[in-house]
């Protein structure tokens, strides 16, 4: 995605370079000062962090909707309240068993010494987030930080202000900024916070900006974690329940206007179905949002750039021979004014219209023609591995094709977007819609040093291979080489 005119002033400012490194400093020195905190403090933390975002939900829903423009205070709690509650309530339960060291096996020639693994902190761990879900994308990685008993710095997105100077606030009253600082500016303090050194990097964000990340990252070799974009293919069976996958398929794109990472970005099905399909989401939509204008439900897109990059790609795709349909019936003048656009299906697409190449981020649906799975599984494996994919149908043969011959970061069946909110699954892309996973216990491994210990014995065989190499060492190279 381009990005143009963001919306922070000089005054959102609090991420100078010198006061970064100030932090990150004090940061790693408490750090070596204190390397392994206990459950107890880790604890704390969660309880705390989860306790102070509760406390300030309205705050957060009101400084999240102005930043769109309107953003329904339900999808707020949905999809950022409630996802890091969860996060925080399966960290509590069970960061204790993940701390815990190890036992792992030890093969019969290095016996009876013995192997185990100790999750250790790594130290410190710098968050980068997108404006999208402002909340949950700064906060799930700072559970995950927090829980493997990090310190963290977090650098918030200048496209949603009021929210980034909000979350400094509240963070602020539970954690020193020698815990959990928040740097606050536009890309120039994202440019300089990409830089430092920190003892991991998670990013989430577009892939274009990823690729400057992971590479400022790499200067200093600071492991990286992208959690990035791309464009999330749905298949629609001809076995699919085509009512259900309507409903679900629509309220999942309308989420947050589209502008989620694992939104369906487009469908693909037999050319028979298609327009019944596209009549049937826009009477859906329209069910759902009886006007979108005005429409205390229905979330404004955030920037007048991502308003006109949308408008191009409709524009773009008519000029090259698609059929659009617009849900609603609303007044357009009244819709740009409040920049929203309502479900917009986009039919008899080609694969060159650009709104079949770059990720849509919007409520916009384009539907492409596919004859067969073979079809679909080939388009999509000839593209960028997408974040997210999903199948709607009954036949098992099909799904289990879809499964094992397509690579994506995560998958939802018979549904849209619901993996990103299990706990018990990694959550994280693959190729250019991200590198590493977090959430739930990946995301403690993530932010873990899972430390080998070779345990040596009394009686190590291995201590008899030394120079000068006799018939001692033969007779030891013979019995390893009999049971290795
Ligand atoms: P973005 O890449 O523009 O910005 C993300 C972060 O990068 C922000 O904090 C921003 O300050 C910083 N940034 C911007 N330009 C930078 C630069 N040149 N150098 C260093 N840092 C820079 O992304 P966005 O527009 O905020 O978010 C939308 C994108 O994020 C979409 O592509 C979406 O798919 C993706 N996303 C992915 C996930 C996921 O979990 N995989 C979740 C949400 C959004």
């Amino acid at each position: 995605m381009v990005r143009i005119n963001p919306k922070s002033t000089s005054d959102d400012h609090s991420g100078s370079i010198d006061e970064m490194k100030k932090i990150l400093s004090n940061q790693k020195a408490l750090f070596i000062n204190e390397p392994n905190i206990a459950w107890l403090k880790r604890k704390e933390n969660l309880k705390k962090l989860g306790s102070i975002i509760k406390d300030h939900e309205s705050d957060f829903i009101n400084a999240i909707s102005k930043d769109f423009g309107n953003r329904a205070s339900e999808e707020t709690i949905i999809a950022e309240m409630l996802v890091i509650q969860g996060g925080i309530n399966h960290a509590l339960k069970h960061t204790p068993k993940w701390m815990r060291t190890r036992k792992a096996p030890t093969a019969l020639q290095f016996k009876p010494a013995y192997n185990r693994v100790i999750p250790q902190p790594l130290g410190v761990i710098g968050i980068m987030s997108p404006w999208n879900y402002p909340l949950q994308l700064a906060v799930m990685p700072l559970i995950g930080a927090l829980g493997a008993g990090n310190r963290a710095m977090i650098k918030p997105s200048e496209y949603t202000p009021l929210f980034s100077k909000l979350l400094k606030k509240v963070l602020g009253k539970v954690f020193s900024e020698d815990e959990v600082y928040v740097a606050l500016g536009g890309v120039d303090v994202a440019t300089c916070f990409s830089s430092l050194h920190f003892d991991h990097l998670i990013f989430t964000g577009s892939t274009n900006v990823g690729r400057i990340v992971a590479k400022s990252a790499a200067a200093n070799l600071v492991p990286c974690t992208l959690e990035l974009g791309g464009k999330s293919p749905a298949i629609i069976d001809e076995s699919a329940n085509l009512k259900t996958a309507v409903a679900r398929l629509t309220n999942a794109k309308l989420l947050n206007a589209g502008q989620t990472c694992v939104a369906p970005d487009y469908l693909l099905m037999p050319k028979s179905q298609v327009s019944d399909f596209a009549s049937a989401m826009i009477s859906q939509a329209e069910t759902f949002y009886p006007e979108f204008a005005g429409n205390k439900d229905y979330t404004s897109i955030i920037a007048d750039s991502h308003y006109a990059r949308l408008q191009n790609l409709l524009e773009d795709a008519e000029n090259k021979g698609a059929k659009i349909r617009v849900a609603g019936n609303d007044d357009k003048q009244q819709l740009a004014k409040e920049r929203r656009i309502p479900l917009t299906i986009v039919t008899e697409t080609t694969p060159d219209m650009k709104i079949m190449q770059e990720e849509i981020f919007g409520p916009l649906l384009p539907i492409l023609e596919s004859e067969s799975l073979n079809e679909s599984l080939e388009y999509i494996s000839k593209r960028d591995r997408p974040l997210a994919l999903y199948w709607f149908g009954k036949n098992k043969n099909k799904l289990n094709r879809v499964l094992k011959e397509s690579i994506s970061g995560g998958v939802t069946i018979n549904d849209a977007t619901w993996h990103v909110i299990q706990e018990d699954i990694p959550f994280g892309g693959v190729g250019p819609s991200g590198m590493g996973a977090y959430h739930g216990e990946v995301g403690f491994r993530t932010f873990s040093h899972m430390k080998g210990v070779f345990f040596q014995s009394k009686f190590s065989q291995g201590s008899k291979l030394h120079p000068p190499y006799g018939p001692m060492a033969s007779k030891m190279i013979n019995l390893m080489k009999k049971i290795m």
